[in-house]
């Protein structure tokens, strides 16, 4: 994507980094911008998710690969269809730091998930014609928004918090035990304030404290030309809103309608276009679909039936990708159901033909009678 940052940059790794490189540089900075130490932080959290979103796909061979061709190729992968995925991001992240903060205190608190909310994922269904030369369409769907009044907290004007008593503001509490071992010390999400270190003192009155509100999204969006079943549009923070946190993003894939004419592959368009057997024979002038008008074309004569003519240029035109070709497909036709008169013409047509006009035939013919040597064909 045209906006997209760049994922080397993002995790601070020369291109030719190593596995463990990129490994490493992604536990520093998911430790420096996770939510836990970072309450609040809404540039934190931005940040978070970008490294978290840089290490899914450099820490995937096949998708590192996906994308560094797209970085060489800008454009060529299409919108996103090659590599960033659908998944949250979130993947391992929770083994991770498992290992990190994990250990010292028997097995304590855990990335705060609940500050991102979850991706949408919808299809759109696009007709042949609007996919191809691209459109703007307006895109309705219900989802948890962030409450405008509250911006989101869900206290009341955004302000009325009091500081946890019981975790103190930190977000985590600790208990102690005596085992058989020896104290030991347990650390969890505070319960009060799940983890946000501070307690909504008044609810916000229009999203009575949740932080988000139900309602219809609407979306106006400029679909470039070309899309098809591979690609997907995200819409950055237009997923479900959660309470104190960033919302997740809006996933839109395609479902393309075909259409009566044309065919597609890639940008390439496909046409069958059939003629009558004078045309074949003689040669003569047809209309040409594109996607925009038609043009004339002459047939040259003793065109074959499947014969492909390719315009180049005439496909589809995508302003990232380049333009696509228009294969016209000839498929001679033969007329059914001929009267008595139309019967002997032809007749009397063929049989002035000689068989060397029609190599084809003649060639066919020849390697059907050498197809056994000189061995006569014996039934089994
Ligand atoms: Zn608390
Ligand atoms: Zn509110």
């Amino acid at each position: 994507m045209a906006d997209k940052k760049n994922y080397y940059d993002i995790l601070g790794v020369q291109k030719n980094a190593s596995a463990d490189e990129i490994k490493s540089a992604y536990r520093k900075l998911a430790m420096k911008y996770h939510p836990d130490r970072n309450q609040g932080n809404a540039e934190a959290a931005e940040k978070f998710k970008e490294v978290n979103e840089a290490h899914e796909t450099l820490s995937d061979q096949q998708k590192r690969a996906a994308y560094d061709y797209e970085l060489e190729h800008p454009g060529m992968g299409g919108m996103g269809g090659g590599f960033g995925g659908f998944e949250g991001g979130f993947g391992d992240f929770g083994d991770i730091f498992s290992s990190i903060f994990g250990g010292g205190f028997g097995g304590g608190a855990r990335a705060q998930r609940s500050a991102v909310g979850e991706d949408i994922q919808r299809i759109m269904t696009l007709s042949f014609m609007d996919a191809a030369k691209g459109c703007t369409k307006t895109f309705s769907y219900t989802r948890n928004e962030p409450c405008a009044k509250c911006e989101g907290t869900g206290a009341k004007d955004g302000l009325s918090f009091s500081h946890c008593s019981r975790c103190g503001g930190k977000g985590v509490i600790q208990t102690s035990r005596q085992t058989m071992f020896g104290r030991t010390i347990q650390q969890s999400v505070c319960p009060d304030c799940n983890g946000q270190g501070k307690i909504i003192k008044e609810k916000c009155t229009e999203c009575k404290g949740k932080g988000f509100v139900k309602k219809e999204t609407e979306l106006t969006l400029n679909i470039p030309a070309g899309v098809d079943k591979s690609s997907y549009i995200k819409k950055r923070g237009f997923g479900q809103a959660v309470q104190g946190g960033e919302p997740g993003d809006l996933i839109l894939s395609f479902r393309i309608e075909p259409h009566k004419i044309f065919v597609r592959d890639g940008f390439d368009l496909f046409v069958e276009l059939p003629i009558s057997f004078k045309t074949a024979a003689l040669g003569g002038t047809v209309k040409v679909p594109t996607l925009d008008e038609t043009f004339d074309f002459a047939i040259p004569e003793g065109t074959q039936s499947g014969a492909t003519f390719t315009f180049r240029g005439k496909g589809i035109r995508s302003a990232r990708n380049g333009v696509g070709n228009l294969i016209v497909k000839v498929l001679v036709e033969v007329p059914t159901k001929l009267s008595k008169d139309q019967r002997k013409a032809i007749e009397k047509m063929q049989s002035g033909i000689d068989v060397k006009q029609c190599e084809k035939m003649k060639k066919y013919a020849d390697n059907v009678e050498g197809l056994y040597g000189d061995k006569p064909y014996k039934k089994a």
